[in-house]
C-alpha cells in the first residue's frame, strides 16, 4: 500500500515508521527543505511554517516524550532545549533510514478522493517542487502539517489598536530579548508563549504588563521532590483518581496542589472557573518575577489608545512601546476540502481525533492534531501506529452509526471537563486516550494479570509514569528492551541532575548486613556439605 506523509516534523517522522514498521510504502512531503517541524528554530519566519522563540524549553520530559522504542540519550537534561529536540529527531531519522522517503522543497497542493473512492479508498495527491506539479494516486494518507501554523491575531476585538502608535505582532514572531530594553511591553493571553516570553522579556524590558481574561494554573518544571512535573502528574493512579472522583472534588484536590508551591490568588493568577482544566503553564519562573515586580498580572485588556492599554477592571497602563498578542493558533488544512475535514470553531469532529468520520473508507488520518494533558510525541506516534493498522484492516473500524455515537460521547465528556472556549478545544485526557487506541491495536498491556506474572512491573505501569514505552511491552510492534527501561525510568532521571555525587561513608549498618549475609551463605554451604557425608 503507498501511503502520503504530509509533513516531516516530529509526526511526519513517526509516522514514516510505522509505515515501514507495518510493511506499507510511505512517501513523506515537506514544503522546507529539511525535517524537525516546529522544534527547528530559525530566524526568519517563514510562510506556512511553525515559528519558535530561540530559548525555547520542552515542558514535558525526556522520559515521557520520548518515541517507544527510542529513548533520549542519557545525558540529555530532563527537559530539553529545542537544539536538542531537533538533534534527536535526527537521530530517530538516522537511526531508522527514513530520510530516503522524505521529499523535501515539496508542497501538498490538494489531496481529493479519487473517483473510485468509495470502492477503492484511494486519493489524488498533487504536489509542486520548483514550480512543477505533480499528481499521484495513494491508497493513504496520514496528514502531519502540524497546528502551530496559523497564528490567531483577534485584532478586531481591539479597535483602537489601529490608532496604537508602538509595535504590535503575533508571539508566532517573537524570537528573542534583542531590541525590547527599557521597553514597557503588553502580552495579551496567558498561554505557554505569553508566561515564557513575558518571563524572558523581564529581563530586559523596563515592565512587563500580562494580561489574562481567565488565569491559568502554573506547575513548576521541578515537581514534588524536584522530579519533572509530568513523571508524577501522568500516571494511572494520579488519572484514575481525578477521573472517577466527583468533579468538585478533583478541583478542590487540584486547586490545593497547585497552591502548595504559591497562592494563584495573590498573585493575580487565579483561573476564573477552577473546573474546567485550561491547559496549565510549565513555567519555573513566572511567579518569582512576578513577586519580584518585573511582571505585572493585569485582567482581560478591553481597548488600546494611541499609547496606552485599557483592561477591564478601568485602570490603564501609559506610555506602552510595544504589544505581543500571545493568543494561540488557528488550524486549517488547505489542501483539504470542507467536506472531507471542517474546522469548527477550532475543532473537528474526528473518530478517535484521528478519522473523518463521512469518509466512505477510513484511509485519511489527521495525526496530532490534539492537545493531551501530556507529550504530544508519544501521542502522535501511537496515532500513526493506530492508523497504519486501520489502513490495512487488522484495527476494526466500526459503521458510521457507531463512529458518530463515540465522537458525539467523546464530545460530552470533553465539554464536562474542558468547556467550550476556543483555546481547550484540542484537549484530551493523556493516558486515557492512549490506552483507548493501544486497546483497539492489541499493545495495551493487562496490568491486572502482570499483578500476578511479573507484580513489580504491574506496580511500575499503574503507579510510575504512563512512558511511552508501556505501549511496547506487547501485542504488534513488541519491543523486548521496553520492560527494562521501564524499571529504570527514575534512575535515569536523577541520573540527568544528579551530575556531582558525594562519596558516601560505608554505614555500619550495611556493613553488619554483608557480613550476615556472607555467615548465611557459609552456614547453607557448610550444612549442604554435612548433609553430604
Ligand atoms: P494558547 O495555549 O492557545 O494560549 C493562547 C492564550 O491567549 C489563551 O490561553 C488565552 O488566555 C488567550 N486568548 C485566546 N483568545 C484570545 C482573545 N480573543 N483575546 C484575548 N486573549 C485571547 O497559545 P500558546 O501559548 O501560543 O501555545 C500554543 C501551544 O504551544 C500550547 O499547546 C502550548 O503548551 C505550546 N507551547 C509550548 C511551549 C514549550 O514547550 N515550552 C512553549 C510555548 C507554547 P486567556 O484566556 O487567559 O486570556
Amino acid at each position: 500500500m503507498k501511503i502520503a506523509v504530509i509533513g516531516a516534523g516530529l509526526s511526519g517522522l513517526t509516522c514514516i515508521k510505522c509505515c515501514l514498521d507495518e510493511g506499507l510504502d510511505p512517501t513523506c512531503f515537506e514544503r522546507s527543505d529539511d525535517i524537525g517541524g516546529v522544534w527547528r528554530f530559525s530566524n526568519d519566519i517563514e510562510d506556512g511554517r511553525a515559528s519558535i522563540y530561540q530559548s525555547v524549553v520542552s515542558n514535558t520530559s525526556k522520559e515521557m516524550m520520548c518515541f517507544s522504542d527510542f529513548p533520549f540519550p542519557e545525558n540529555y537534561p530532563n527537559f530539553v532545549h529545542n537544539s536538542k529536540m531537533l538533534e534527536y529527531q535526527r537521530k530517530y531519522a538516522e537511526e531508522f533510514n527514513l530520510l530516503k522517503y522524505i521529499q523535501f522543497k515539496t508542497i501538498v497542493i490538494s489531496a481529493k478522493k479519487c473517483k473510485d473512492f468509495e470502492s477503492s479508498g484511494r486519493w489524488n495527491v498533487t504536489t509542486e517542487k520548483d514550480g512543477k506539479q505533480e499528481t499521484t494516486i495513494f491508497d493513504g494518507v496520514m496528514v502531519c502539517s502540524g497546528h502551530h501554523i496559523d497564528p490567531y491575531y483577534p485584532l478586531e476585538s481591539y479597535p483602537g489598536i489601529k490608532q496604537f502608535r508602538g509595535q504590535y505582532f503575533h508571539s508566532h514572531q517573537y524570537k528573542n530579548s534583542d531590541g525590547f530594553k527599557g521597553k514597557r511591553v503588553v502580552i495579551v493571553g496567558m498561554g505557554n508563549s505569553a508566561a515564557d516570553i513575558a518571563v524572558e522579556l523581564s529581563r530586559t524590558a523596563s515592565q512587563v504588563f500580562l494580561s489574562t481574561r481567565r488565569g491559568a494554573w502554573v506547575i513548576s518544571r521541578v515537581f514534588d521532590q524536584g522530579y519533572p512535573w509530568d513523571i508524577c502528574f501522568d500516571t494511572r493512579f494520579e488519572n484514575f483518581k481525578r477521573n472517577t472522583l466527583p468533579m468538585g472534588i478533583t478541583a478542590f484536590l487540584i486547586e490545593a496542589k497547585m497552591n502548595q508551591w504559591f497562592c494563584h490568588a495573590n498573585y493575580g493568577l487565579q483561573p476564573v472557573d477552577r473546573t474546567q482544566f485550561k491547559e496549565p503553564l510549565i513555567n519555573d519562573e513566572l511567579p518569582s518575577r512576578i513577586t519580584c515586580g518585573f511582571v505585572v498580572v493585569k485582567p482581560a485588556v478591553i481597548d488600546f489608545t494611541e499609547t496606552a492599554a485599557k483592561f477591564d477592571d478601568g485602570s490603564i497602563e501609559e506610555n506602552i512601546d510595544v504589544v505581543i498578542f500571545a493568543t494561540g493558533y488557528s488550524f486549517s488544512f488547505p489542501f483539504l476540502d470542507e467536506s472531507i475535514i471542517k474546522m469548527e470553531n477550532n475543532k473537528a469532529n474526528l473518530y478517535k481525533y484521528i478519522v473523518p468520520p463521512t469518509l466512505e473508507k477510513p484511509t485519511l488520518g489527521i495525526i496530532g492534531l490534539i492537545q493531551p494533558l501530556g507529550p504530544i510525541m508519544p501521542t502522535a506516534e501511537l496515532q500513526g501506529r493506530w492508523l497504519t493498522r486501520v489502513f490495512k484492516g487488522l484495527c476494526p473500524y466500526p459503521p458510521l452509526n457507531m463512529v458518530m455515537d463515540d465522537i458525539a460521547k467523546k464530545n460530552k465528556t470533553f465539554i464536562k471537563r474542558f468547556g467550550t472556549k476556543r483555546e481547550n478545544r484540542l484537549q484530551v485526557d493523556f493516558i486515557e486516550y492512549l490506552d483507548e487506541l493501544a486497546a483497539d491495536i492489541g499493545v495495551l498491556p493487562n496490568i491486572y494479570s502482570l499483578f500476578l506474572s511479573d507484580p513489580l512491573l504491574a506496580l511500575a505501569l499503574y503507579f510510575g509514569p504512563c512512558t511511552p514505552m508501556h505501549y511496547r511491552l506487547v501485542g504488534p510492534g513488541k519491543w523486548r528492551p521496553a520492560r527494562e527501561i521501564i524499571m529504570t525510568t527514575w534512575d535515569r532521571i536523577v541520573k540527568a541532575t544528579k551530575t556531582r555525587v558525594l562519596k558516601k561513608r560505608e554505614s555500619s549498618f550495611s556493613f553488619v548486613t554483608k557480613v550476615l549475609g556472607a555467615l548465611c551463605v557459609l552456614a547453607v554451604f557448610v550444612a549442604m556439605v554435612m548433609c553430604k557425608y
